[in-house]
This record gives structure tokens, C-alpha cells and sequence, in this order.
């Protein structure tokens, strides 16, 4: 591959395929009580078998037959607290939710996706506790490096507080993960190329790239009824996107992996059907079918992750 992909990743690591298992381990979140982020509406990034199902326990057991009945292969299987702020509670209640999950036989590990404001000293120092037997990674929702995007989106929280829950997770030997938003409000092409070199002096192991997606019920639909908002988001074509996908890959540090490419949500949640990709014969574009388009892109323009990139020491000798 011409980018470092998340699958290889794991299987350096553990030597076979690796699949996360989402799960709804009942938090909450900080923000919902000031209106929450503008584009949010958890439901829609969960599967949904997780709505049939309350134990931790019943969760996984599910996850690991939907995904054997739909790969088949042998995979190793990683916890991953996915919905809403899963560091938002006391620390016991955490760390009764995450032995439950580390007590299925079949888990090796553990993905925390959580806001950078809901860590602290003793949450991280509990997840290096686990780290010393488990694989354990933290996840954060970055969505922007701008505090004015961040303020837009009632996101809550500025880019500072990001960076600081980033290093002090790095620095207790966890891998750090982050996805971030394209084409939030205001922002321009230059903004997100202008985001990798922000990205890449940060200690984070992943990424991911989720396209804006405007989602039923949010307030970011309604926002979108007012032609002026919507002069403010970037629009991609699919052609336009794998095109954006690729100048950001060659930007970023060579050694970033790359978890995903763009987010993908069932189409009863899309709000804005318009801004889905979709193939030149009309038919709507699934998302396992970005990576094969992004790699031919970097094939045609033979560059791959990192031929753009200039790591401090070689710009400041220039
Ligand atoms: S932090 Fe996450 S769960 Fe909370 S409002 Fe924002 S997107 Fe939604």
C-alpha cells in the first residue's frame, strides 16, 4: 500500500487480523448539556446490534458474530467503547465497564474513544494500569485544529486542551488515536492541508479522515437550511475528495497510521443525500471502497503517505 494501513498495523502487532468490536457501554457526555457538538447525533455512528443488547458481555458476544458471519476469518478482537465520552464517569464505574469487556476470553485489548477534556491524571494512569497486560489505545475526537472551527461546532473545548490530553496519553506509552472532521464550517483546503503539519508534530500512532456528514435531527441541519451556512463548507465531489485524501496523505508523517479514509453512516440518517459520493453510474459509493480509489490516485501520481512531508530538523536547515 502506498499509505501505512491500520490492518497492517495490527497485524505487525499481533500477527493476525485484528477487529474491533464497538460497544455502548452506557456514558454519556459533557457537551450534550450545552446543546453538544453541532454535527453530532451519536445513534448514527453505532451498529445496530448494539441497540438489542445491554451487557458489555452480550455486546461483544454479538460484535464476534456479525463479524465471523461476515469475514470468516481468524481475528483477534479489541474492545472498542466507541459511543459518546467513554472516560465520563467516576473511576470505578469505569473500571468496572472495562474489566467487564477485558473478561470476554475472546478480547486482547481495549479502544477508548473519548473527548480530550474528559481525562485526567488518574483515568490515563488507570488505562497505563491495564496497558501493563492488555492492549490499550485512547481515541480522541479531534475533528479540528482550529479553535475558531472548534467554537463553531459548540465543540466545547479549544485545540489546547486537545494537545495536552494527547501528550500526557503518549507520554504513559499509549497509543494515541484521532479522528478529524473535513470540510467543517469555514474551513478551506488549505485550512485541512495546514491541519497535517499541526497533526504531525503531535505524538498520535492513528488517524482517521471522516468527511462532514450532515446528519437527520442535528443542529447542523438546520443550519444547512440557510443558503449563507452553507457557502461555508467546502463541497467534494467523490473525484474532488479521493483528490483532497491524497495531497493530505502526502503531507502527513510517513509513520501515521491510517485507520480510515471516510466515515460512512446509513443512509436513514443522512439529511443532505446530495453531499453522499457516489459512482459516475449514480449507484451511492460504499466506504470499503475508498482505499482501493486512493491508492490508485497515489499510483497515477506516484507519490505515497509522507513524500511531501519535512520533518522539523529538514525544514529548519533549509
Ligand atoms: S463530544 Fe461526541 S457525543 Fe458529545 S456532543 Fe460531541 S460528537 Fe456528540
Amino acid at each position: 500500500m502506498r499509505y501505512n494501513a491500520y490492518s497492517d498495523y495490527f497485524r505487525q502487532r499481533f500477527g493476525t487480523r485484528v477487529q474491533k468490536l464497538s460497544i455502548d457501554a452506557g456514558f454519556s457526555c459533557p457537551n450534550q448539556a450545552t446543546g453538544g457538538c453541532t454535527f453530532c447525533t451519536n445513534e448514527a455512528f453505532s451498529p445496530s446490534y448494539l441497540r438489542r443488547v445491554d451487557t458489555i458481555g452480550g455486546q461483544l458476544d454479538e460484535g464476534i458474530a456479525f463479524h465471523r458471519h461476515r469475514y470468516r476469518s481468524a481475528a483477534v478482537y479489541l474492545a472498542y467503547f466507541q459511543a459518546y465520552s467513554n472516560t465520563y464517569a467516576p473511576i470505578d464505574v469505569l473500571r468496572r465497564r472495562y474489566d467487564e469487556a477485558l473478561r470476554h476470553p475472546e478480547v486482547v485489548g481495549l479502544v477508548i474513544g473519548t473527548r480530550p477534556d474528559c481525562v485526567d491524571d488518574r483515568v490515563l494512569d488507570l488505562l497505563a494500569d491495564y496497558a501493563k497486560e492488555y492492549y490499550v489505545a485512547v481515541e480522541y475526537g479531534i475533528e479540528s485544529c482550529f479553535d475558531r472551527t472548534l467554537r463553531l461546532v459548540n465543540r466545547g473545548h479549544d485545540f489546547a486542551c486537545t494537545e495536552s490530553a494527547i501528550r500526557a496519553t503518549s507520554q504513559r506509552g499509549l497509543p494515541v488515536g484521532c479522528h478529524l472532521i473535513l470540510g467543517l464550517p469555514g474551513e478551506s483546503r488549505d485550512d485541512l492541508l495546514a491541519e497535517m503539519d499541526i497533526l504531525n508534530r503531535l505524538p498520535l500512532t492513528t488517524l482517521k479522515f471522516h468527511q462532514l456528514q450532515i446528519l437527520k435531527g442535528t443542529a447542523m441541519e438546520r443550519q444547512y437550511r440557510d443558503e449563507d451556512f452553507r457557502r461555508t463548507l467546502l463541497q467534494f465531489s467523490l473525484e474532488e475528495y479521493i483528490a483532497l485524501v491524497c495531497d493530505l496523505l502526502e503531507r502527513l508523517r510517513p509513520d501515521l497510521v491510517i485507520e480510515r479514509l471516510a466515515g460512512e453512516v446509513p443512509p436513514r440518517f443522512q439529511a443532505c443525500p446530495e453531499r453522499s459520493f457516489r459512482r459516475k453510474d449514480g449507484r451511492l459509493l460504499r466506504n470499503e471502497e475508498i482505499p482501493a480509489l486512493v491508492e490508485a490516485e497515489l499510483a497515477r501520481r506516484g507519490t505515497r503517505q509522507g513524500s511531501l512531508y519535512k520533518s522539523e530538523s529538514q525544514t529548519s536547515t533549509i
